[in-house]
């Protein structure tokens, strides 16, 4: 059976861009987050569970998961919002032990937000966090993303604290420079994984 080992950071911190790297190696990623928006309409299951939670419309009339609506139902619906990840979290949990078992290389990669959040670290072989100061990051998503510097501030504020995810991480890569730092740091860190 392959290894899983977790890849995960904050808002901006870079680790879709070391996936990419990684993918470069020749080694398999599962994006969690892609994965998540998939199943929620290809999950037949899932789709179910979601209507019972949230109704009907949740879905629109070709039956495509209507994400703005469900965006606005769960604003402000703590509760809701829990509810609504306590069913989606569990089936990305099993897609993707149905996608490791048809892997065949010895080291796989799972990229997500939330690896220690939802303490998958702890069904991985070995966690990498990508890390880098607070102001690089922000000003990284609102290059990406237009988004202004409070409202990126605003999304990291409500994600773990660094110091904590540093604490439970057994490799961290500092994407503080440029692409090819961060490109020979994950080289490195992942042909050094025994
Ligand atoms: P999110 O969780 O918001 O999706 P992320 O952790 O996946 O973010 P990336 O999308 O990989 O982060 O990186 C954020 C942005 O910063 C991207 O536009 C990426 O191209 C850029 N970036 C990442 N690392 C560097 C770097 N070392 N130098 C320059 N740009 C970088």
């Amino acid at each position: 059976a392959s290894k899983v080992i977790g890849l995960t950071g904050g808002i901006g911190s870079g680790k879709t861009t070391v996936a990419k790297f990684i993918e470069e190696c020749g080694f398999p990623v599962y994006y969690s987050d892609d994965r998540a928006k998939e199943i929620v309409n290809d999950n037949d299951d899932l789709k179910q569970k979601i209507k019972e939670l949230l109704g009907e419309e949740a879905y629109d009339k070709d039956d495509l998961y209507d994400r703005k609506f469900v965006a606005e139902k769960v604003f402000n619906n703590k509760e809701l919002l829990h509810q609504l990840n306590e069913i989606i979290h569990p089936a990305v949990r099993i897609d993707f032990e149905d996608w490791v078992k048809k892997q065949t290389k010895y080291l796989v990669f799972k990229e997500t937000a939330l690896l220690f959040e939802l303490k998958l670290n702890l069904q991985c072989y070995k966690s990498i966090l990508v890390t880098a100061e607070d102001n690089i990051r922000i000003k990284r998503v609102m290059d990406r993303d237009g988004k202004t510097y409070r409202e990126v501030q605003a999304i990291m504020e409500k994600q773990m604290p660094e110091k904590d995810k540093i604490k439970l991480a057994d490799c961290i890569i500092y994407n503080n420079t440029n692409l090819e730092d961060l490109k020979h740091q994950t080289e490195k860190i992942i042909f050094d994984i025994e």
